[in-house]
C-alpha cells in the first residue's frame, strides 16, 4: 500500500473546514516569515492560501532578515497579547544569526497560541503524558501510521533522527501507543541491523537513500519524513522508495506523504485551540 498523504490530508482539511464553520467565528493565524528563503516563501504562501480556503484568516508578517532576536521576541510578544490572534506560526528555519536562537524564539510564543506545539511547555506536556498541542510532523506520522494499522500495541518502531521538531516528540507519541521504541541518530552504530528487525520504521534525517532494502523487514510499515532536493530539482526522501516499497506492508511517498499531513495538522491544532478557548 502506498499511503496517500495528500488524500488523507485533503479529507482531514474538509472535516476541519466543517468544524471551523461550527465554531461560529473565523480563527486568525499569524504567520511569521523572517527573510527570503525561497522554499519558506513558497511554504508560507501555500499555507496562507489553504488557510483562507478553510475559513481561517491568515495574517502573514514578512520581516527583515537583519532584525535582532530581541526585536523578533518583542514582535511575538505583541501577537501573544493580541486577543484577535488565535495561533502563531514561526516559519523555520530562521535566517543568519537568528538560527542559533530558534528555540528561545519559539519559546516566546504563548503555549496556548503555539500551533506547531514546539514550545517547551507543549513538548514537556507531551513528555509527561498530558499533551497540549502536539507538534505537527510527529502527529502527522502517527495519523498516517494509524491509517494503516489502528492497534500499534507492542510493535517495534525504530525512529531515525532525534530532533526536537520530529524524532523526540514522535518517540513519545509512539510510546503512548504502547509501542516499543528505539531511537537512532547520526552516531548510531549498526543502523541497518536495528532497522531490519522493526515492524515500523520512521525516518527523519534528510539523508537521501539512507533506508535501503537491507534495512527493512518484509511486511514492515515505512514512514518517510525526510525531504531532500536533488540537483535536478526533484524532491526525494530518506528511503530508496522504488527498492524498498515492494518489501513493505505500507509506505509513504515523498512528496505526497508526510508533508501534506504536517500542514493539515496546523489547521487541526488551531481548531483545537479555538475550541478550548471557546
Ligand atoms: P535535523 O537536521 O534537526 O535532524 C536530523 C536528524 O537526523 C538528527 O537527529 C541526526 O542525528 C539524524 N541523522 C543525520 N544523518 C543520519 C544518519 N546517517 N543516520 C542516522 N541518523 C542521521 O532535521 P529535522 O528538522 O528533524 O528534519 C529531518 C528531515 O525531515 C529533513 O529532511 C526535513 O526537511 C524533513 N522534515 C519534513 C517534514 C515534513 O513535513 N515532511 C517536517 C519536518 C522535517
Amino acid at each position: 500500500v502506498i499511503i496517500d498523504g495528500k488524500k488523507i490530508a485533503t479529507d482531514l482539511q474538509k472535516s476541519v473546514k466543517e468544524r471551523i464553520k461550527a465554531l461560529g467565528f473565523s480563527p486568525t493565524l499569524a504567520v511569521i516569515l523572517v527573510g527570503d528563503n525561497p522554499a519558506s516563501l513558497i511554504y508560507v504562501n501555500n499555507k496562507c492560501k489553504t488557510a483562507e480556503k478553510l475559513g481561517i484568516k491568515a495574517n502573514l508578517y514578512h520581516l527583515s532578515p537583519v532584525m535582532t532576536a530581541e526585536a523578533l521576541k518583542a514582535f511575538i510578544k505583541d501577537l501573544n497579547k493580541d486577543p484577535a490572534v488565535n495561533g502563531i506560526l514561526l516559519q523555520l528555519p530562521l535566517p543568519g544569526t537568528l538560527e542559533k536562537d530558534t528555540f528561545d524564539l519559539i519559546n516566546t510564543i504563548d503555549p496556548a497560541k503555539d500551533v506547531d506545539g514546539l514550545t517547551q511547555e507543549n513538548l514537556g506536556r507531551l513528555f509527561v503524558g498530558r499533551a497540549g498541542i502536539i507538534p505537527g510532523t510527529p502527529k502527522a506520522c502517527l495519523t498516517l501510521l494509524k491509517n494503516v494499522q489502528k492497534n500499534l500495541k507492542g510493535l517495534h518502531a525504530v525512529v531515525i533522527g532525534r530532533s526536537l521538531l520530529v524524532g523526540r516528540p514522535l518517540a513519545q507519541l509512539l510510546l503512548q501507543e504502547d509501542m516499543t521504541v528505539t531511537m537512532t541518530h547520526s552516531k548510531t552504530k549498526n543502523l541497518e541491523k536495528i532497522c531490519s528487525g522493526a515492524d515500523v520504521i520512521i525516518s527523519a534525517t534528510g539523508v537521501p537513500h539512507l533506508i535501503t532494502p537491507s534495512c527493512v523487514k518484509k511486511g514492515a510499515i515505512v514512514i518517510d519524513v525526510g525531504i531532500h532536493r536533488l540537483e535536478s530539482g526533484k524532491i526525494t526522501g530518506d528511503v530508496d522508495f522504488d527498492a524498498v516499497a515492494p518489501l513493505t506492508k505500507a509506505i509513504t511517498p515523498v512528496p505526497g506523504g508526510v508533508g501534506p499531513m504536517t500542514i493539515a495538522m496546523i489547521w487541526e491544532n488551531l481548531l483545537m485551540m479555538c475550541q478550548r478557548k471557546k
